[in-house]
């Protein structure tokens, strides 16, 4: 069998392989039983596809291929091992931005190479627009995934939305015009020169409409944009693989988009926003900032004597993780203090709000580092009926997701989002280390409750000493 044979029979198996695995890791993420398999299987679909391309390709000079990979990886492993969980959102924001930029340079030296090499954009309309999207997109994506990565750390104007004059009007003629331009080098574009020109205007129109876009948003909305523009890498990378004719990019780019818009559109459902509301940028601006000790009445304040006391005779514990999980590290501090409760006899649950955290599966992930068992995890539809039978709920580190206003003040700007109803419980405890309020900057009503009793302190040092309290009884 020739080489040449042999390249039309083997790619394509090994193309059908890697779209194959892909789509069963993409369904196993989904699952944080089987999550970390699913990663896998997608870790050896990409390599797979690398394979498959480089002989598709015919390359035979390895060296810029090696430095790129050796380069890369090695960047991908410090990062992954250094990165925070509280700064998984912001190291997110900067993969996606890579993504898109490198789909828009995929799409750009094809460009280069037609240009330079037959002096003109010798490409097929469709090829030359769908290599156009792939720059917008993917230019959009790297500037608006830096801005959310600013955002995230809180930089500019301390994460503020910055509400530019005439906005709307600047980023529409901007879109319009890269949109024409997309058009005029795809269907019209006599001489090299104007494809050139063409390419410059879609670049930077792009490239600046990614700040804009972003710069109204709050950098509370954050988690939301940037999820989304993992949704627009996916279009960026899709797009690319029309102008190369990879069949593989097209997949695997339309897998990660549509997964991103699904994720975009839980995240909005589950904090009752919709995708425009936060895309208009603007929220949590209005709010009256942070709710002082002053605006809560009646509050009530136990330590970890009185809670340790309750707990002795407490059938049902429920544990509500928030974000406060997080930044305290006490995944592991919870998982001990739940350990010895179930020693004890008591039913130990740890119920999961969709958004709790600042991404999604954060409180999935935070637990399952401290080996939480999975058939303790429960999910809000599944654990909302519960709350109404359960002796003592634990809120650790929560604020919104377990705010009743939720449920009972129209006028609240969380009104409507499914909230975790822990004020049925006999008894709460909240475990947070001030009464600031959480994301959304508003009150907790949940505080003043007479069932309810707040455990001031730093999370993890909290949960300690109520462990040690437990173990001396
Ligand atoms: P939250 O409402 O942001 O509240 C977290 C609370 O943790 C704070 O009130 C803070 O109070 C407390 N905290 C911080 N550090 C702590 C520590 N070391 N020890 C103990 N407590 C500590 O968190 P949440 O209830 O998890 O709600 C998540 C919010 O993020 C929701 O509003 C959701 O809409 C939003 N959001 C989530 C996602 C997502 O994908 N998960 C995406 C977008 C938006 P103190 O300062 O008083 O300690």
């Amino acid at each position: 069998m020739s080489a040449e044979t042999l390249r039309g029979v083997v790619v394509p198996l090994i193309y059908l392989v890697s779209a194959t695995l892909f789509m069963f890791g993409l369904k196993r993420l989904a699952k944080v039983r089987t999550a970390r398999n699913g990663n896998r299987m997608a870790a050896v679909a990409m390599l797979l596809a690398v394979a498959g391309t480089l002989l598709e390709m015919g390359v035979v000079d390895y060296t810029w291929i090696l430095v790129g990979t050796i380069v890369g990886g090695l960047i991908g492993v410090i990062v992954a091992v250094r990165v925070e969980m509280t700064s998984m959102p912001e190291m997110v924001a900067l993969f996606n931005g890579f993504g898109g930029a490198a789909s828009a340079l995929v799409a750009l030296s094809v460009f280069w190479r037609s240009v330079v090499e037959n002096g003109s954009a010798q490409l097929e309309p469709m090829a030359a627009i769908a290599g156009g999207l792939s720059i917008l997109i993917g230019a959009i994506t790297l500037t608006g995934s830096l801005m959310a990565f600013l955002k995230l750390q809180g930089k500019p104007n301390k994460g503020q939305p910055v509400l530019l004059p005439a906005r709307h009007l600047l980023n529409g003629i901007l879109l319009l015009g890269a949109f024409g331009a997309v058009g005029y080098f795809g269907f019209y574009a006599p001489t090299a020169s104007a494809v050139t020109n063409g390419i410059l205007a879609v670049t930077g129109a792009s490239l600046l409409l990614g700040i804009l876009l972003v710069l109204p948003i709050g950098g509370a909305d954050m988690p939301v944009v940037v999820s989304l523009l993992n949704s627009y890498s996916g279009l960026a990378a899709a797009a690319a693989g029309f102008v190369i004719g990879n069949p593989l990019l097209i997949i695997a780019g339309a897998l990660v988009g549509a997964a991103g818009l699904i994720l975009t559109q839980i995240m909005c459902v589950a904090m009752n926003r919709s995708l425009l509301n936060v895309l208009v940028g603007g929220f949590g601006q209005a709010s009256s900032g942070p709710a002082g000790s002053d605006d809560y009445e009646g509050v009530r304040s136990s330590g970890a004597e009185e809670a340790a006391m309750m707990l002795e005779t407490a059938e049902s514990v429920i544990i509500v993780p928030g974000y406060g999980l997080a930044v305290a590290q006490a995944q592991h501090a919870v998982r001990e203090l739940a350990d010895l409760l179930e020693k004890r006899g008591t039913k130990v649950s740890y119920a999961i709000h969709p958004v709790a955290g600042r991404m999604p599966g954060h409180m999935n992930v935070l637990l399952a580092e401290a080996d939480v068992p999975y058939e303790q995890l429960f999910e809000l539809e599944e654990i909302n009926g519960e709350f109404k039978q359960t002796d003592v709920v634990f809120v650790v580190g929560a604020n919104d997701v377990v705010n009743p206003a939720a449920n009972d003040d129209p006028a609240s700007p969380i009104y409507g989002m499914p909230i975790l109803n822990v004020d049925e419980a006999r008894t709460v405890f909240v475990i947070k280390r001030s009464l600031s309020p959480g994301f959304a900057g508003m009150k907790n009503t949940l505080f003043e409750r007479d069932n309810t009793m707040m455990i001031f302190g730093d999370a993890k040092d909290v949960l300690q000493k109520l462990a040690t309290e437990i173990d001396e009884l």
